[in-house]
């Protein structure tokens, strides 16, 4: 992905070290001289973060950054802002418990295209939701009688929905939003 499209590349192996990895940022020159195939890479370099050592946060990257690509497969032109958002949490993903970052980007995503289900009514059976609710993909709220899935305290989400951080969320609150997401952007 860069700043315009999503590319697919043929990396030549040749070499027998490989530093390309998913969801690494790297700096390269598309060599398309043979367009029987795809375009390889070439020049490239690895651009490097202070996390990337750190195995449960490179873990956590692949899995957000794995839900990118069918996100936006059918995308012909990219907006910028899905190479920011990913360029702007990579720099800060040492920072904090990477699954909280994944939350409060989603956030971001969800505003972004215009998918904010910001209302306190469960999105399966219209009727209006209690203190406990439940989510699902979009963290959309729903009963937790319309779906078999784990419960969160409204208030505290409808906090987090708000000031788009994952502050007074404690980390087992944290763990069911992250799971929703992981379901698929
Ligand atoms: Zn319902």
């Amino acid at each position: 992905m860069s700043k315009e499209e999503i590319g697919s590349y043929y990396r030549f192996y040749g070499a027998r070290h490989s530093i390309l990895k998913l969801g690494h940022l790297i700096d390269f020159e598309i060599d398309d001289t043979d367009r029987r195939y795809l375009p390889r890479l070439r020049s490239l370099s690895h651009m490097g973060f202070p996390w990337l050592f750190d195995h449960n946060r490179v873990l956590i990257w692949h899995n957000f950054i794995r839900l990118f690509k069918p996100h936006l497969q059918d995308a012909q032109a990219l907006e910028p802002f899905y190479f920011e958002l990913l360029l702007e949490y990579a720099k800060k993903w040492h920072k904090q418990n990477p699954k909280r970052l994944v939350c409060e980007a989603y956030i971001s995503l969800l505003e972004f295209e215009g998918r904010v289900y910001n209302q306190s009514r469960c999105y399966i059976c219209n009727q209006p939701t209690n203190d406990s609710i439940s989510l699902i993909r979009g963290l959309k709220q729903v009963h937790p009688e319309c779906v078999y899935s784990p419960t969160l305290y409204k208030i505290k989400f409808e906090r987090f929905f708000e000031l788009q951080k994952t502050l007074y969320m404690e980390e087992s609150e944290v763990e069911i939003i992250y799971d929703v997401v992981m379901k698929g952007l």
